[in-house]
């Protein structure tokens, strides 16, 4: 007989079917059934009905006031494949209840869409940044070259009354606000024009009319550099005693080093310039959302172009990466203002390339200290409307 708290076979068939058998962890999405070839009829399982809050003490997320009946109910039950139910079973802190609770609804969301469109595959729901102020879970329907399709199905920030005036307000909007971000293509597009909103029987979708892919340099054009030491941060002689640059397939580790060590609000030129790591790990930290939108932050550098001023010139921060694979956070927490990440992404006449490198993050305190200084000594060089 079952152990109390234990999900019955049925309950555990059903939370499967409402996944889809598809693993229910957010960006994963995947199949846990299939033909196993052991005989012609025999299947095989990699999925399993895992628990939100444990069946008993001792147990992750464990609940005391739960009965048994409520900790063997469906609703505590989510489909994940053998991996993700282990991971979820060592890290109580990133992958609470609540958290838990938002992925099963985005990807059983995801289900429900899929075949009611009849669209097919739309699992592993894929993070999308409409502008700087909506992020949301979706698919995509339908990829041209002047427009993206995709179906929404949970909002991480914004709601769609935010997406309704982002529509409506898109003329008046800042140039580098006009953008489409995805995780699951590691790549974004400027929007040519405002997105249409779609609300029918099977959803919400967005219309995205997109430029085409803005031109990244390849990696032996990147220019040069004074080379900055990756260890003590630093300038540093060469063999001959001069102050060491760095340039080409050299340069690259430094020049992603840095794009991704500035962040938004710090830079005297032009404080809407950088990343947001710092505010996404105020607001995201311990969540499992959190390097998803590092991931997506780099995408936006690595896609959308910045007007920089200064130079009078659009380029991509990150100039010569044309996709974003993977963004890894290596700590909890950030030491002596370093976090160590692992980046995986293309670059363009290189090819794959993978590293780890420790990026500059300030405390919340040097944060405000440096928004202090820029707010007595505003940008020198004002912005231009493109
Ligand atoms: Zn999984």
């Amino acid at each position: 007989m079952d152990r109390p708290g234990n999900f019955s076979e049925k309950t555990k068939r059903a939370v499967a079917a409402r996944s889809g058998w598809h693993c229910s962890f957010a960006e994963c999405g995947r199949l846990t059934v299939g033909p196993s070839e052991e005989a012609p009829d025999a299947s095989a399982n990699i999925g399993e009905a895992a628990h939100i809050c444990a069946a008993s003490p001792g147990g992750r997320r464990y609940d005391p006031k739960m009965t048994h009946e409520q900790r063997s109910d469906i609703n505590n039950a989510m489909w994940l494949c053998v991996l993700h139910a282990r991971l979820i079973d060592r890290d109580e802190a990133t992958f609470s209840v609540e958290n838990l609770h938002t992925m099963k609804e985005a990807h059983e969301a995801s289900c429900a869409r899929a075949i009611s469109s009849g669209s097919g595959v739309a699992f592993g729901s894929g993070l999308f940044a409409i502008g700087p102020n909506i992020v949301c879970t979706g698919v995509f329907t339908r990829i041209e070259a002047t427009q993206w399709t995709l179906q929404l199905t949970h909002f991480l920030s914004g709601d769609i009354h935010q997406v309704a005036s982002y529509i409506s307000e898109f003329g008046d909007a800042s140039a580098d606000h006009k953008y489409i971000l995805s995780n699951e293509l590691g790549d974004g597009r400027i929007l040519s024009a405002p997105p249409s909103l779609i609300k029918d029987a099977t959803g919400i979708s967005l219309l995205c009319p997109v430029e085409s892919n803005f031109p990244r340099s390849d990696v032996q054009k990147i220019g040069s550099s004074l080379a900055i030491s990756a260890e003590t941060n630093d300038l540093y002689l060469d063999e001959r005693g001069s102050i060491a640059r760095v340039s080409g397939l050299d340069y690259l580790p430094q020049l992603i080093r840095q794009n991704l060590s500035i962040q938004v609000g710090e830079s005297v030129f032009d404080p809407s310039f950088g990343m947001r790591i710092f505010e996404y790990f105020s607001e995201y930290s311990g969540s499992p959302w959190l390097a998803l939108l590092f991931k997506l932050d780099m995408v936006r550098q690595a896609s959308i172009p910045f007007f920089n001023t200064y130079q009078e010139q659009r380029n991509t921060p990150l100039r010569c990466v044309t996709r974003v694979h993977s963004f890894e956070i290596l700590a909890s927490a950030p030491t002596d203002n370093r976090l160590p990440i692992h980046v995986d992404c293309e670059i363009k006449g290189l090819g794959r390339w993978k590293k780890e490198m420790s990026i500059y993050m300030p405390t919340a305190e040097q944060m405000e200290e440096r928004k202090k200084i820029l707010a007595v000594r505003p940008p020198s060089f004002a912005r231009k409307k493109t």
